[in-house]
């Protein structure tokens, strides 16, 4: 666990007047777990929820001391969305997400550029899908705070699992992030702060760029490939362990390139389709 993260249920300070509260649900999807975040003081915004477990709602319950007035989801996944209800109940406050996906139903539907006023701060919401459909990221402009959600993580791999999973609109996410003006930091979902918040955006296009570049260079030097093919082609550098996640990404990278006209398959929505180069 990274130095900058405490145990789960230990309040910490990540920036002005936003605090921290690790859930304890770590794994390999998750990391240390998920961070939920306390913006505000007077009147408090809770970023994440995280799972619907007791011990850490009511943690996060007490942090708020009775000022919590939203909970911000940035998306519908398991690890982020469930506790939000059960908050909700201790606390009065109004749930907030895009909805349009999984399970989780908001109390109030936002949507991009939704500016939301806490205490004397604003926090807008930007769409940026790809990890998943409804997925929102909160920006605090007045320092240029982003709440990342699973868009950007610290120390773990962030999943695009198709057909919810976009991989196109992920790096267009990505880019569009990189050219926000004045990001001061990310506070992830998952990991520790991070302080430089253009370069760990410019890694993370590259590094998708770089895979995709791969799936490409191994489809015409095979011809026709499965993504079972391409994974064991493409992913020589990580353990067999990775390789369920490997698949999704392959899989999302393919049908990127199929949109883009440089593969095809019969059918992109089959996992187990075979695939070909159209270039
Ligand atoms: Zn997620």
């Amino acid at each position: 666990m990274p130095a900058d993260l405490p145990p789960p249920g230990v309040v910490s300070e990540v920036a002005t007047g936003v605090r921290r509260i690790l859930a304890p649900n770590p794994g390999p999807m998750t990391g240390p777990g998920t961070n939920t975040y306390l913006v505000g003081q007077s009147e408090v915004a809770v970023v994440d929820p995280g799972p619907d477990e007791p011990a850490h709602l009511d943690a996060v319950a007490a942090a708020g001391g009775g000022a919590i007035r939203w909970i911000l989801v940035t998306h519908h996944h398991s690890d982020h969305a469930p506790g939000a209800s059960a908050l909700a109940q201790r606390t009065g406050a109004t749930v907030l997400g895009r909805g349009g996906a999984g399970a989780f139903r908001p109390g109030m539907t936002i949507d991009e550029g939704h500016v939301l006023r806490v205490g004397g701060s604003e926090v807008v919401a930007l769409h940026t899908p790809g990890h998943a459909s409804d997925h929102l990221c909160y920006l605090r402009p007045e320092d240029g705070l982003l709440f990342s959600g699973d868009h950007v993580m610290d120390g773990s791999t962030v999943v695009i699992a198709p057909p919810d999973g976009d991989m196109a609109s992920y790096m267009d996410g990505l880019r569009r992030l990189a050219a926000l003006p004045g990001l001061s930091a990310i506070a992830p979902g998952h990991g520790a702060l991070i302080t430089e918040p253009y370069r760990r955006l410019a890694s993370y296009l590259d590094h998708r760029l770089d895979r995709e570049r791969a799936v490409l260079h191994a489809l015409d030097r095979m011809g026709r490939a499965t993504v079972e093919d391409l994974v064991a082609a493409v992913y020589t550098d990580v353990p067999d362990s990775v390789h369920p996640v490997a698949r999704f990404s392959v899989w999302a990278h393919l049908r990127k390139l199929a949109d883009e006209g440089r593969a095809a398959a019969s059918d992109p929505d089959d996992v187990g389709a075979t695939w070909r180069s159209a270039r």
